[in-house]
C-alpha cells in the first residue's frame, strides 16, 4: 500500500510517497481504509522538526491526525466495531495508567500521546479512541472534524462552560479551530463575534457563521467589541493565536470573563498587563485536545448534521506537499482536505 512518509525534517518536499507493507491490527486495533484526512498545524510543525518534545516522532513517520475511513478488519479483542463501519477517531490518547488517568481525569494525563498515521491508504486506529459517524455526513466534513472540533468542544464546553448567555469572541474565525468554535458556540445558544484578516474571509463568516464579524488588523477592534456588547466585552475569548492577539484578548474580555487558549500559531512571547487581568478577575484556562467524552458528544452533533466545517481545498494524497503549503501560507479559507490517491 502507499503512504506519504517523512524520512527527514524539512519543507514540503520531504513528504514522499512510499510503498510500505499493510499494517496488521493488534488485538485492540481497527484496520481502516482512508476516505479523507486533513492538514493540521501540528503536521507542519512535526514535518519541520519543532524542538518541543510534544512534536517528537520516530522517523520515518506517517503524519496525519484526522481520521475518516472505513473499517476493513478488527483485532481479536475489539468489541463494538465491524468491517464496513465508517469511523473517525479522537487523536488525544491518554496513557490510562498515570495517577490522573486512574482518577478519571483523562484530560490532564501528562503522558498522553497524539495519534498520527492517516497520510496512508490503510492505517491502524486503537478501537478505544474510534467513533462511528453516520453515513449521511460528507467525508470532507468528517476529515475536518477530529482535531478542530474535539479541541474546540473541550475548550468551550469542557473548560469555559459556554451557554446561551455568553458572548464568545473567536479570533481567526475561518481557521479550522476558529470555525469549529463558532459552530459549537452557536449550538450552545451563545452570541458570537468573530474576526478575520481579509475581506474575503470576513465575507465567509458573515454567511451564517458569526453574528458579528470584525477585522483583526483594525486598530479599533477592541473598541468595536465593547460597542457591540454594551461596553461589557466578551464573556469568553477563544484564543489560539497567541503573541499577536493576547494583549487584546485581555482588553476585550468582560469582567469575570474567561480566556481559553489552546494554541499560539503567531508565537509564544506574549506581553500581558497583570493588573488588567486581576482587576477584571479574568480566568485564563489552558487546554489541549479533548477526551472521549468530548469526542462522543461532538461526534453526535457531527452525525446529526449540526456542523458544516469550512472546506478550503481538496487535494489527492500524492499532492500532500502542496496541501501543506496551502495550509502553511494561509492561502485558503477553511480546512485543506486530503483524499486517497485515485
Ligand atoms: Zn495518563
Amino acid at each position: 500500500m502507499r503512504a506519504v512518509r517523512i524520512h527527514a525534517h524539512g519543507g514540503p518536499e520531504v513528504l514522499q510517497v512510499d510503498e510500505i507493507p499493510e499494517p496488521a491490527p493488534g488485538p485492540g486495533d481497527l484496520l481502516v481504509r482512508l476516505r479523507a484526512t486533513s492538514v493540521n498545524h501540528r503536521d507542519i510543525w512535526i514535518r519541520r522538526g519543532h524542538p518541543h518534545p510534544a512534536y517528537y516522532v520516530d522517523l520515518p513517520a506517517v503524519l496525519g491526525i484526522d481520521v475518516c475511513g472505513d473499517v476493513v478488519e478488527v483485532g481479536a479483542e475489539v468489541d463494538g466495531f465491524r468491517p464496513g463501519d465508517r469511523v473517525t477517531a479522537n487523536p488525544y490518547m491518554q496513557c490510562g495508567r498515570c495517577t490522573y488517568c486512574l482518577r478519571g481525569r483523562f484530560q490532564l494525563c501528562p503522558r498522553f500521546s497524539v495519534y498520527h498515521g492517516t497520510y496512508a491508504e490503510l492505517f491502524l486506529v486503537p478501537s478505544s479512541f474510534a467513533v462511528r459517524v453516520d453515513a449521511s455526513v460528507p467525508d470532507e466534513h468528517v476529515a475536518a472534524f477530529p482535531n478542530a472540533y474535539i479541541t474546540a468542544w473541550q475548550m468551550l464546553v469542557g473548560k469555559a462552560g459556554v451557554g446561551p448567555s455568553d458572548t464568545v469572541f473567536v479570533w481567526a474565525g475561518t481557521s479550522g479551530l476558529g470555525s469549529a468554535a463558532i459552530q459549537i458556540a452557536k449550538l450552545s445558544g451563545a452570541r458570537v463575534i468573530a474576526s478575520a484578516g481579509s475581506e474575503e474571509k470576513r465575507e465567509v463568516l458573515r454567511r451564517g457563521l458569526a453574528d458579528e464579524v470584525l477585522d483583526h488588523h483594525s486598530a479599533d477592534l477592541v473598541a468595536r467589541v465593547h460597542e457591540l456588547t454594551d461596553d461589557e466585552g466578551a464573556t469568553i475569548v477563544f484564543e489560539h493565536v497567541g503573541q499577536a492577539t493576547w494583549e487584546r484578548s485581555l482588553e476585550l474580555a468582560a469582567h469575570g470573563g474567561t480566556i481559553v487558549s489552546a494554541g499560539a500559531t503567531s508565537g509564544d512571547d506574549a506581553r500581558m498587563n497583570i493588573t488588567y487581568m486581576f482587576v477584571k478577575q479574568l480566568r485564563i484556562l489552558g487546554s489541549r485536545l479533548g477526551t472521549m467524552t468530548d469526542a462522543l458528544a461532538a461526534a453526535r452533533h457531527l452525525s446529526a448534521g449540526h456542523f458544516a466545517p469550512l472546506i478550503g481545498a481538496v487535494l489527492p494524497l500524492e499532492q500532500l506537499g502542496e496541501a501543506h503549503t496551502l495550509m502553511d501560507e494561509g492561502r485558503v479559507t477553511g480546512k485543506v482536505i486530503v483524499k486517497p490517491i485515485a
